[in-house]
């Protein structure tokens, strides 16, 4: 006990929230679920259940075109420049499309996660929440696909070991969707370690078969829920994370394994996403001095979504 209390790090400050206005300008048409509403429905659920005043607000910077290359090279980024409309849209894939607002929302989304870094890193808060659209963890280094243009949390993840020169950073994904893109970007990098779960088979349909031996996935059943979910935590994350022992955590957030969330069929509720928040803050306490940043990715369903970012934000505030 008291080698724990020893070990613990102490966080002052607020939680970061860091967002933009800009966020909501991407828009992929009348009924696609992943709607500028999203941010709105978040928003109103912190208001409401008065977490918000626990927070400190911070408006997210554009990525600069240096800070994203350390993960999209310049040619990807060009594409995605060529493609974006002036007017009316344009389809990447089968339900990704480009507004005219998208590459601005999407560069303040890549800067967010920045920002989170920067923040956290200099003591200027003790964690931080990016409430960003587009989400990311599809887009791989030169692909964007599934909702996704730029991985906004590898562009994270990328600052904070260029710039803070971090050796260790572990990525956290409880995403109802697998998230390729990040593991296509981290695969071969001793620096990263990711832990996951998703439904499976399900789309992107990848992911049973980890891609390198820092990936540790776990794929679990349609119709799975918290038990199964909570199983996977203590059995393979949490040991994996004690071995690896992070100097940062980082989160991908994404909602859509929420029982009342169409999109996926898992059964996760407010509880889960709070207690393996909780989890979450003590392995960045005992190992991170406190130092987590958390990406919100999918959650469509907005009353859920709401909730649920609030539970991970009672949980990230210590609240
Ligand atoms: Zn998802």
């Amino acid at each position: 006990m008291f080698t724990w209390l020893k070990t613990r790090w102490h966080r002052t400050g607020l939680t970061a929230y860091i967002s933009h206005p800009d966020c909501l300008k991407h828009f992929m048409g009348v009924g696609h679920p992943e709607c500028p509403e999203r941010l709105t429905a978040i928003r109103d659920q912190l208001m409401a259940s008065q977490i918000f005043d626990s927070l400190q607000e911070v408006d997210a910077p554009l990525v600069t075109p240096q800070q994203l290359a350390r993960i999209h090279p310049p040619r990807y980024v060009e594409y995605l420049e060529s493609c974006s409309p002036s007017v009316g849209s344009f389809r990447i894939d089968a339900d990704t499309a480009m507004s005219p607002g998208t590459l601005l929302a999407a560069q303040r989304a890549a800067g967010a996660v920045v920002k989170a870094v920067e923040l956290v890193c200099e003591d200027k808060a003790p964690n931080a929440f990016c409430a960003v659209r587009p989400p990311g963890h599809h887009a791989e280094s030169a692909r964007a696909m599934g909702f996704c243009f730029f991985n906004n949390l590898a562009v994270g993840v990328a600052h904070a070991l260029t710039t803070y020169k971090l050796e260790r950073i572990a990525i956290v994904d409880f995403d109802v969707h697998h998230g390729n893109g990040t593991e296509e970007i981290f695969k071969d990098d001793p620096r990263v370690m990711m832990v996951s779960t998703f439904q499976h088979p399900f789309y992107p349909y990848c992911g049973d078969e980890p891609l390198g031996p820092n990936m540790h996935n776990v794929p679990l059943k349609a119709g799975s829920g918290g038990r199964e979910f909570r199983e996977a935590v203590e059995t393979v994350w949490l040991p994996q994370l004690h071995a690896f022992q992070p100097q940062m955590l980082f989160i991908s957030a994404g909602f859509d394994a929420h029982r009342e969330d169409d999109m996926g069929s898992m059964g996760l509720v407010e509880a889960d996403y709070e207690w393996v928040t909780r989890h979450m803050v003590q392995i960045a306490d005992l190992y991170c001095q406190g130092r987590l940043v958390s990406v919100l990715e999918g959650g469509y369903d907005l009353s859920a979504l709401g909730r649920s970012v609030a539970a991970h934000l009672r949980a990230l505030s210590d609240l």
